[in-house]
C-alpha cells in the first residue's frame, strides 16, 4: 500500500467495544449489526455461540462450556464503506482483566443500558475505564417494546451515575405496548415502530418539529406528551457539542429495541458516521504515533490459551496502532529484541476463522504464538524500536490462596506460577508474614483458567482456597506498620515488591481510615 492507499483504508477503520451490565441486550444487538453487515444470515447465531451449540472442536475446553469462541472475540464487517471491528468484551463470570484489557485497544466503546434497569454495577465499572482513556462513547438504551423508566431519568442517571452529559439524539413515543416510535431529533423525523397504512416507516416533521397534522399518529396523546419532553429537552438539555463527545464528556444517546430491530440502524447509521477512526498512539517515552506511519506497529492487549492439550499454542491479540501487517513478515518484539516472522495469523469474522492478508492500523490480528509474548507487549516493523504505553493496572477484586499439591512437584508449580504471573493472566501477592500465595484476579474465570493452564502446560496441580472478595488498597512503604495489619486487613505485596491491603470489606477499610487517617489508601483503575 502507497500511502494515500494507507490512509485511505485507516480512515475507514471503526473499531470499538459494546460495554453492558449482563443481559442488558449486548448479544442481541451485536447480533442485528452483524446482520446488517451482513456477516451472519440469521439472527439467533451469536447467540448459538454464546449457548455453545456452536462448538468447534479446536476450542478451549472452558472455552467450549461457557461458549466463548476466539472467532467471536473480533467481528469484522464492511457497512456504508466503512470497515467496523467490534471487540467482545466477556461479562458473567466470564468477566476478566481481559475483558479491561480490550477496551484499550478500541477507538470507541457503545454502552447499552437495559431501560427497565438504567445503569447497572458492570456498566459502571466498564464504563470507568473507558472514561479514563478519553474515547467517545455511544450510548444505546435498549428494550423500548417493553414498559421502562421514564427517559428523562434514564438521561439524568448518565450524568448523576456516571458523571457524563446525555445528549438524546432520538427520543421515544411511547414504550411496551404503547410504543409509537422514535423521534428523531438530529434527522428530523419520526421512525414508526409500526409501518403506517401507507406502508411508510419513516415521517418527516415539519420545521418546528411537527408531524403532518393528518397523519392519525399526531392525534395521540403520546405523541403530545412526546413534543413536551422535547421541549423540555431542547431548552433545559444538554447541548449537542461534538467535541465533548470526542473527549468522551457527552454521549450521544439512542433508544430502541435490539430484539424488535427498532432503532439499530438508525443508531449505527450515526454511529459510524460519528465514531472516530483510529488516531495517534502514545508510546511509553511520551511520543505520539500517527496510526498512517508506514513502518506497521502494535500492542499486544490479550493473550488466549489453548485449553486443548493437542494445542499448545496460544493467540496473542495484536491492536494494530499504526502500518500495515503484511503475512510472513518480520517484526522485533520491543521487550527482548527478538526478531520473528509472523507466519500465522488469524482474522476473526463471526463465523470463520480466515487467514489475514493484510490488515492496517485499528485492525486486530491473532498471532499464534509458542510462549514469546506477554500482554502489553509491543512489535514493531522497520529499523527504530516502538514502545506503546504501558497497558494500566486494574484492582483486582477476588483473591485466592494457591499452592501446590504435590510438594515434591514444587518446580514445574514456580515455573508455571512465574510464566502464567509474568504473561499477565493473572496477578500475584505473597503475603508479609508468612510469604504465602495469593492470587488476584477481577473474574472467576481467570482462576480456572489459571488452574486449568497449571495443570496441563506445567504439569503442576494446584490446590486454591478462596479468600472472596477484597477491596485491595496499595499503600506508601514509608506509612507501612506492620502492626496495621489484622484479620480483616491481609496485609501482601505485589509482584514489585509494592505493599497492600487486601480488606474484608468497606467497613473493615473504613475502620482502618479512621484509625489511620494520615495514610493514604489508593486503588488501581
Ligand atoms: P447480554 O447478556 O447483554 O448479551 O444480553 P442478551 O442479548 O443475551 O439479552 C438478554 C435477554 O434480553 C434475552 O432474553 C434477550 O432476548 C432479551 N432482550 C434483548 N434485547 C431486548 C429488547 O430489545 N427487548 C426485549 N423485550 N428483550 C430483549
Amino acid at each position: 500500500m502507497n500511502k494515500q492507499e494507507l490512509q485511505a483504508a485507516v480512515d475507514k477503520r471503526r473499531t470499538f467495544a459494546i460495554i453492558s451490565h449482563p443481559d442488558a441486550g449486548k448479544t442481541t444487538i451485536t447480533e442485528q449489526l452483524l446482520l446488517f453487515g451482513g456477516v451472519i444470515r440469521e439472527a439467533g447465531t451469536v447467540k448459538a455461540k454464546k449457548s455453545g451449540h456452536f462448538a468447534k472442536s479446536d476450542w478451549m475446553a472452558i472455552e467450549q462450556q461457557r461458549g466463548i469462541s476466539v472467532t467471536s472475540s473480533v467481528m469484522q464487517f464492511d457497512y456504508q464503506g466503512k470497515r467496523i471491528n467490534i471487540l467482545d468484551t466477556p461479562g458473567h463470570e466470564d468477566f476478566s482483566e481481559d475483558t479491561y484489557r480490550t477496551l484499550m485497544a478500541v477507538d470507541a466503546a457503545v454502552m447499552v443500558i437495559d431501560s427497565a434497569k438504567g445503569i447497572e454495577a458492570q456498566t459502571k465499572k466498564l464504563f470507568k475505564v473507558v472514561k479514563q482513556r478519553g474515547i467517545p462513547i455511544f450510548t444505546f438504551m435498549n428494550k423500548l417494546d417493553r414498559d421502562g423508566r421514564e427517559p428523562l431519568d434514564l438521561i439524568a442517571e448518565l450524568e448523576e451515575l456516571l458523571g457524563i452529559e446525555g445528549y438524546a439524539m432520538n427520543w421515544p413515543m411511547g414504550m411496551g405496548k404503547g410504543l409509537l416510535g422514535l423521534y428523531d431529533r438530529r434527522a428530523k423525523q419520526v421512525e414508526l415502530y409500526r409501518e403506517n397504512e401507507a406502508g411508510e416507516r419513516f415521517l418527516p416533521l415539519d420545521a418546528d418539529g411537527k408531524l403532518d397534522p393528518s397523519e392519525p399518529i399526531s392525534q395521540e396523546s403520546i405523541y403530545r406528551d412526546t413534543l413536551d419532553d422535547i421541549a423540555l429537552l431542547n431548552d433545559a438539555g444538554n447541548q449537542f457539542d461534538l467535541k465533548k463527545v470526542m473527549q468522551g464528556d457527552q454521549t450521544p444517546v439512542f433508544f430502541g429495541s435490539a430484539l424488535t430491530n427498532f432503532g439499530v440502524e438508525t443508531f449505527l447509521k450515526n454511529f459510524v458516521a460519528m465514531a472516530p477512526a483510529p488516531s495517534e498512539h502514545v508510546l511509553e517515552d511520551g511520543r505520539k504515533l500517527s496510526p498512517v506511519d508506514p513502518n506497521f506497529s502494535g500492542f499486544v492487549f490479550k493473550i488466549q490459551a489453548n485449553m486443548n492439550p493437542n494445542h499448545r499454542d496460544r493467540i496473542a491479540f495484536v491492536r494494530i496502532g499504526a502500518g500495515e501487517f503484511e503475512r510472513g513478515m518480520d517484526v522485533t518484539l520491543t521487550r527482548t529484541g527478538k526478531v520473528m516472522r509472523l507466519n500465522n495469523s488469524t482474522e476473526f469474522m463471526a463465523n470463520s476463522r480466515e487467514t489475514v492478508e493484510s490488515a492496517v492500523a485499528g485492525d486486530i490480528v491473532g498471532l499464534y504464538d509458542t510462549g514469546n509474548f506477554q500482554i502489553g507487549d509491543s512489535i514493531f516493523a522497520g529499523k527504530e524500536p516502538v514502545e506503546y504505553a504501558k497497558l494500566p493496572q486494574f484492582t483486582p477484586e477476588l483473591f485466592m490462596r494457591v499452592t501446590a499439591k504435590n510438594v515434591m512437584k514444587q518446580k514445574s508449580f514456580h515455573k508455571g506460577m512465574q510464566q502464567l504471573v509474568q504473561e499477565g493472566a493473572i496477578q500475584l501477592y505473597r503475603t508479609y508474614s508468612t510469604d504465602d500465595y495469593i492470587l488476584g484476579a477481577v473474574g472467576q474465570l481467570q482462576f480456572e483458567v489459571f488452574k486449568f493452564r497449571m495443570q496441563n502446560e506445567y504439569n503442576s496441580e494446584v490446590v486454591m482456597t478462596p479468600i472472596g472478595s477484597r477491596i485491595a488498597r496499595w499503600i506508601d512503604e514509608t506509612q507501612l506498620d506492620e502492626k496495621m495489619s489484622s484479620s480483616r486487613n491481609l496485609l501482601v505485596k505485589d509482584l514489585a515488591g509494592a505493599p497492600l491491603f487486601l480488606f474484608e470489606n468497606q467497613y473493615a477499610m473504613r475502620w482502618f481510615q479512621d484509625k489511620y487517617p494520615d495514610v493514604r489508601l489508593t486503588a488501581k483503575l
